[in-house]
């Protein structure tokens, strides 16, 4: 595990927008049709704690996820002060957390762990872009859904993207390790 290109495991949560909206079969059609191996499944309602913990508390994550948001917020000529209350990118990072917790623990989720070879890069390619209007069609998020980071950001919430994938070997390991326990999984 863990050497890129070797046989390595991920995280895929299906959120509760795609629970809700009967598209579980669907994703793990997709999943299972590019030969994925399901180690582990779990349906649960996240927890304040786990979502939580499950989003990264560093100022790098909330700087980057800020820079984003305000990028975006220019490009739209979206008043930030009046949208978000801030031109911090950290504080704006701090907001984006709370709507992903909030989001996350909105309602029940499917989570998976899938193996297989480069299986974080192939999974993330199979997930789409972050942000739907940009993810390309045949990618999950692409698909289906039509949601925008300044639709998101106007409402005050997250956006609505039906997955999440971990990002890279370091994030599968840490997530994996959050949302089960060793003999949850199967060998
Ligand atoms: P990914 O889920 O593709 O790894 P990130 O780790 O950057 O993306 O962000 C985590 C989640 O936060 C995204 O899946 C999305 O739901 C939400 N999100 C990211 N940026 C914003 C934003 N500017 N406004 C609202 N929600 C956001």
């Amino acid at each position: 595990m863990g050497k890129k290109g070797i046989k390595e495991r991920t995280l895929l949560i299906l959120k509760p927008d795609a629970v809700e909206r009967g598209l579980v079969g669907e994703i793990i059609g997709r999943v299972e049709r590019m030969g994925f191996k399901i180690v582990g499944a779990k349906f649960v309602k996240p927890t304040e704690d786990l979502g939580e913990k499950h989003y990264p508390n560093t100022d790098e994550w909330k700087k980057s996820v800020g820079e984003r948001t305000i990028e975006d917020c220019e490009k739209y000529g979206i008043d930030l002060m009046e949208n978000m209350g801030t031109t911090d990118p950290i504080e704006i990072g701090n907001l984006v957390k709370k709507w992903n917790v909030d989001y996350l623990c909105s309602g029940p989720v499917f989570a998976f762990v899938l193996e297989g070879f480069n299986a974080i890069e192939r999974l993330r390619s199979l997930v789409g872009n972050t942000v739907p209007t940009k993810a390309n069609p045949g990618t999950i998020r692409g698909d289906f859904s039509l949601d925008s980071a300044i639709l998101a950001n106007m409402n005050g919430r997250a956006i609505s993207n039906l997955v999440h994938a971990s990002g890279n070997a370091e994030e599968a390991s840490y997530e994996i390790d959050l949302w089960f326990r060793k003999e949850e999984l199967v060998n």
